[in-house]
């Protein structure tokens, strides 16, 4: 039996991005340098270590946790951190009782100015698909055992609503500067399937 070759393969990404891109813009549909001053932002400026300093801005200063607490896009704002995906940002807040994990279910939602952009595993179908139905095990896979006395609340964002966790701050932090907490938030954290260690 002759062997059966494919007659063509999928371009790569790179190929395909570009061929967007000049169909775009053959189109007049993007602006000139659109394209480089969204790469620009997404690699600089869209970063976890925004979401990172405003975890530890509201550890340190009750009435900025408030102002979180209560409008976080706001808040966000406040410290330098507007923008795409971030018009409606939701800080939830951990408890002693109560950890808040994020998942898009539909694609790969963040709230790009304090998260950045998703990571890989964020937009797996397993993640999107599991993390609903079994919480739980999920986080335990990841590596963040949680007590079955700890509620695991699950929140699915949207185009609309962008979510951060706002971690408990850790015993034995007290006294410590912003810098030093915010090197505690990492995006795992800032998603809900980490905690801050110390
Ligand atoms: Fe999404």
């Amino acid at each position: 039996m002759a062997d059966r070759q494919p007659t063509s393969s999928p371009a790569s990404r790179a190929n395909r991005t570009r061929a967007l891109e000049i169909a775009l813009s053959d189109e007049n549909l993007i602006p000139e340098n659109y394209v480089e001053k969204y790469t620009q932002i997404a690699e600089h400026e869209w970063d976890a270590k925004n979401g990172a300093m405003v975890v530890a801005e509201a550890w340190v200063d009750p009435d900025f946790h408030e102002r979180l607490r209560t409008n976080a896009t706001a808040a966000c704002a406040e410290l330098g951190f507007p923008g795409p995906q971030g018009e409606y940002i939701v800080a939830l807040e951990n408890t002693p009782t109560l950890h808040n994990v994020i998942v898009c279910t539909l694609c790969s939602c963040t709230a790009w100015p304090v998260l950045g952009l998703p990571p890989d595993w964020y937009k797996s179908f397993e993640y999107r698909a599991r993390v609903v139905r079994e919480s739980r095990t999920v986080l335990r896979e990841m590596g963040l055992y949680l007590p079955d006395e700890i509620e695991i609340r699950v929140w699915d964002t949207t185009a609309e609503t962008r979510y951060m966790v706002l971690p408990c701050r850790p015993k034995g932090t007290e006294g410590w500067a912003k810098e030093a907490l915010a090197q505690l938030i990492t995006q795992d954290v800032l998603i809900g399937v980490a905690l801050p260690v110390i």
